[in-house]
């Protein structure tokens, strides 16, 4: 499963995460649409503290839909402009690379 992006069925822009109007032409109706794929624009780790503690990438991802997305990077041999998938898992978005 992957994540969704929100077009408007006015303008089509469309945006992630979900908004009540269009930045654009602030119509209010949206239809979601599913996002497979994007490129990643931007890596950063981050530490996580607590009864998990542990170290994640997030990494930054411009859809192919349009909008940029925050996705969890679980294999380290991802790297910036590399294409990934989206994926849903445990409530999360997931970018996981794609092999050719
Ligand atoms: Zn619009």
């Amino acid at each position: 499963m992957c994540p969704s992006v929100f077009r408007c069925v006015r303008c089509d822009h469309r945006v992630f995460p979900a908004r009540f109007l269009c930045p654009q032409c602030h119509g209010d109706g949206f239809e979601a649409e599913d996002c497979p794929s994007g490129v990643v624009t931007e890596l950063t780790r981050s530490v996580v503290a607590g009864s998990e503690a542990g170290m994640y990438m997030l990494a930054t991802v411009l859809s192919d839909a349009g909008p940029v997305l925050i996705a969890r990077v679980l294999d380290e041999a991802v790297q910036r402009g590399d294409t990934v998938a989206l994926v849903l898992r445990d409530g999360g978005i997931y970018a996981d690379p794609v092999h050719e």
